[in-house]
């Protein structure tokens, strides 16, 4: 049994985490004979900006800023959800069905279903990975006769920096 991952510290680098899981999805697309396109990494880097969720339409904003700067025509919406759809099924990307947003998969390099923590007030997300839940998911959805899909869990609070914020008030 296992519980790995939760929020990062404010203080993290937080370059360097990105450029991280911007080295990783490219190695793992290598691996997998798959293309991260242009637009696909796009995508993908705008997603690890920062630990919140966006939604497809937020993405699509700032992509079309960046467009607008350098005398482009807007992206039409299509591109960016194709571009999440390829993410989304080399498991680099997760879709966060409550807030109909996508974040960054902090480990990638195999098919996990995962919890979300995700704040109600700064909008940040941390994915944990439990065995422990897993396994007992699997218990359940089988005792149902249930054949499970996604394993996907969004969990609602308060990260440690907010509480903190709060305490300080
Ligand atoms: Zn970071
Ligand atoms: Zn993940
Ligand atoms: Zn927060």
């Amino acid at each position: 049994m296992s519980t790995e991952g939760g929020f990062p510290s404010a203080r993290h680098d937080h370059s360097a985490c990105r450029s991280d899981a911007l080295q990783r999805a490219s190695r793992l697309c290598d691996s997998r004979s798959v293309r991260l396109t242009d637009m696909r990494r796009r995508v993908l880097e705008d997603l690890w900006r920062d630990h919140r969720p966006a939604s497809a339409y937020d993405i699509l904003a700032r992509l079309n800023a960046e467009e607008a700067s350098h005398g482009h025509k807007p992206l039409a919406p299509p591109t960016v959800y194709r571009a999440l759809e390829f993410l989304i099924a080399q498991g680099l990307v997760h879709r966060l069905a409550t807030l109909n947003a996508y974040i960054g998969c902090t480990s990638p390099e195999r098919p996990h279903g995962a919890q979300f923590l995700i704040c109600r007030v700064c909008g940040a997300a941390a994915e944990v990975a439990d065995t422990k839940i897993a396994t007992q998911l699997r218990c359940v959805a089988e005792s149902a006769g249930f054949a499970l899909g996604s394993q996907m869990i969004e969990l609602e609070g308060l990260c440690p920096r907010c509480q903190s914020v709060a305490r300080d008030l």
